[in-house]
C-alpha cells in the first residue's frame, strides 16, 4: 500500500509540474475521511474507478468499477500553493462476516487516468483554464450485477457516488451498469464451463417412458409384418 501511495504522489507531481511548473502542489493520502462541510477555498472531486480486491481472510478475488476515490483540494492563489488530500475507499469480502475493508489495487494505466482527470479538474477549478473532461478508467473484465453497497466503505459513509444520486460530480453514469463486486474466480468459471441445460427429473423419466413405449410399438409392428 505504501509503495502504491508513492506511485500516486509521484505521478501527480509529474502531471501538475508539467502544467504549473512555478506552483507548489502536494498530494497526501488521508486515512481519515474528509470533512463533510467544505472550508472556503476548498473543493471536493470524486471519481469512480475500476480496481481489484483480495480478501485478507479467505484470499478470494473480486473486482469493482465502483471504487470511490475522493480528492479534497485546497488552493491558495496568494501563496501559489495547492494541497490535495486523497481518500481511497475499500470494499469488504461478501463471503467473510468479519472481513475488514480491503485496499483496492489499481493498474498503472488506471492510476494515470484518475490523475489526468484530477489535474484537468484542478486546472479548470483553480485556474479557470480549459474545460474539465473525464476519461473513465479501463474496466478490465466484464462485470455484471448491481453495486454491492453493503460491503462498500464509501456507501457506509454516505459518500459513494452511487448512493448520492443526483449529487455526483462525475458524469460517469455508464459505470452504473458495471458497478458490481463480481468474483473473479466465479467469472472465470462461468467462462470455461459449457452451458448446462437443467432438466427436471420428472420430465426426464417421462421422456424415457415415451421412448420405451415407442420402441416396443415398433418391435410389435415389425414382428406383425414379418409374420
Ligand atoms: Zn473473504
Ligand atoms: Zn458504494
Amino acid at each position: 500500500m505504501e509503495k502504491d501511495m508513492e506511485v500516486w504522489k509521484e505521478e501527480f507531481q509529474k502531471r501538475i509540474q508539467e502544467k504549473k511548473p512555478w506552483h507548489t502542489w502536494a498530494l497526501s493520502v488521508d486515512k481519515e475521511p474528509p470533512p463533510h462541510t467544505l472550508l472556503p477555498g476548498c473543493s471536493q472531486y470524486q471519481q469512480c474507478a475500476f480496481a481489484r480486491f483480495q480478501c485478507s481472510l479467505c484470499s478470494r478475488h473480486w473486482a469493482s468499477a465502483q471504487v470511490c476515490v475522493l480528492f479534497h483540494i485546497h488552493w491558495s492563489q496568494q501563496e501559489r500553493k495547492g494541497q490535495v488530500q486523497m481518500s481511497i475507499f475499500g470494499q469488504k469480502c461478501r463471503k467473510c462476516p468479519r472481513a475488514p475493508f480491503e485496499v483496492p489495487e489499481f493498474t498503472g494505466e488506471n492510476i494515470s487516468r484518475v490523475l489526468n482527470n484530477l489535474v484537468s479538474y484542478i486546472l479548470k477549478r483553480c485556474y479557470r483554464e480549459g474545460f474539465h473532461s473525464e476519461l473513465p478508467t479501463i474496466v478490465e473484465i466484464p462485470l455484471e450485477g448491481p453495486h454491492d453497497s453493503v460491503n462498500c466503505e464509501a456507501c457506509a459513509q454516505g459518500i459513494c457516488a452511487k448512493s448520492r444520486t443526483g449529487l455526483s460530480k462525475t458524469d460517469n453514469d455508464e459505470f452504473s451498469q458495471y458497478g458490481s463486486h463480481t468474483s473473479l474466480t466465479s467469472l472465470f468459471h462461468s467462462a470455461q464451463m459449457p452451458t448446462q441445460i437443467n432438466l427436471d427429473p420428472k420430465v426426464c423419466g417421462l421422456l424415457v417412458c415415451c421412448l420405451f413405449i415407442i420402441i416396443v410399438v415398433i418391435i410389435i409392428l415389425a414382428l406383425t409384418v414379418w409374420s
